[in-house]
């Protein structure tokens, strides 16, 4: 290829993009759920909780064009509008004339056991028209075409494997923590990065065993080093404390209150 088409190329590159699809849980007044898009060069799911889908089809996305899922675990919050999301795909493929590219749906330990079953429990799961691929992944890194995708352990329940992500694309990286308590796998997981997507389900004063606090996010922004600090995963009781002021006790750095449909650049 001559060297000015790849230049070329190469200018054309645009920015990571995060669009919180949910911010909140299973059940909230005004938030979805878990779920965010990110588009690199391909267009990938982090979680997909109750709601997150209405939201997806707001954001003018393809739905159809999503490749790959990447799921932190499979509490229903994070987890249940793929059912309705896949569904929907079978009848696009099957009865309406459209094609889709495979999916990928990547996840912790047990992805493939939980897929199989679900897939041989619901009604025409395991006869979609197009090819969907389950993978199992831990603590190693691997590429989705230019983007890498590096996920880690966290600690959240007892006796379950959850999962967060640091993807990095065009120079820059994002961390979404999937559920997690305070722990130094999260703060590896979030090292250096330009944002960071921290499960901030609960207030200082109103701290849960499994979920971190708004002053345990701002805790590991300040420990990884992290650029922008985004506190989402909100429960409702969340909503009546200023968790923006309780992690900025830890974090000096610029901290955002998630909101459903917010799109950061990277
Ligand atoms: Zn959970
Ligand atoms: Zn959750």
């Amino acid at each position: 290829m001559p060297k000015g088409i790849l230049d070329l190329n190469l200018n054309l590159i645009r920015p990571m993009r995060v669009t919180i699809l949910g911010s909140g849980t299973n059940i909230h007044p005004t938030r979805a759920a878990s779920g965010y898009l990110v588009r690199t060069d391909h267009t990938i799911l982090l979680d997909f909780g109750p709601r997150t889908l209405a939201n997806l089809m707001k954001t003018g996305v393809n739905r159809h064009r999503i490749t790959h899922i990447l799921f932190s675990h499979y509490h229903a919050d994070h987890f249940s509008d793929f059912i309705t999301y896949f569904f929907d795909a079978m009848i696009f493929t099957k009865y309406q004339g459209g094609t889709r590219p495979p999916l990928t749906v990547i996840g912790p330990r047990g992805t493939k056991k939980f897929f199989q079953a679900l897939f041989t429990t619901l009604p025409g799961f395991t006869h979609a028209p197009f090819v969907v691929h389950f993978k199992e992944v831990a603590d190693r890194a691997f590429m989705i075409g230019n983007t890498k995708v590096i996920p880690r352990t966290v600690t959240h329940t007892q006796n379950l494997h959850c999962l967060g992500y640091r993807i990095e694309y065009g120079g820059k990286a994002l961390a979404y923590s999937g559920d997690s308590q305070y722990c130094d796998s999260l703060v590896r997981l979030c090292g250096d990065v330009d944002l960071a997507v921290l499960d901030c389900s609960f207030p200082a004063s109103r701290p849960s065993p499994v979920h971190l606090h708004a002053g345990q996010c701002g805790q590991v922004a300040r420990e990884a080093g992290v650029g922008r600090l985004v506190l989402s995963h909100l429960y409702p009781i969340t909503e009546r404390y200023n968790v923006r002021e309780q992690a900025g006790e830890a974090f000096g750095g610029k901290i955002v209150v998630a909101r459903d449909l917010l799109t950061i650049k990277l």
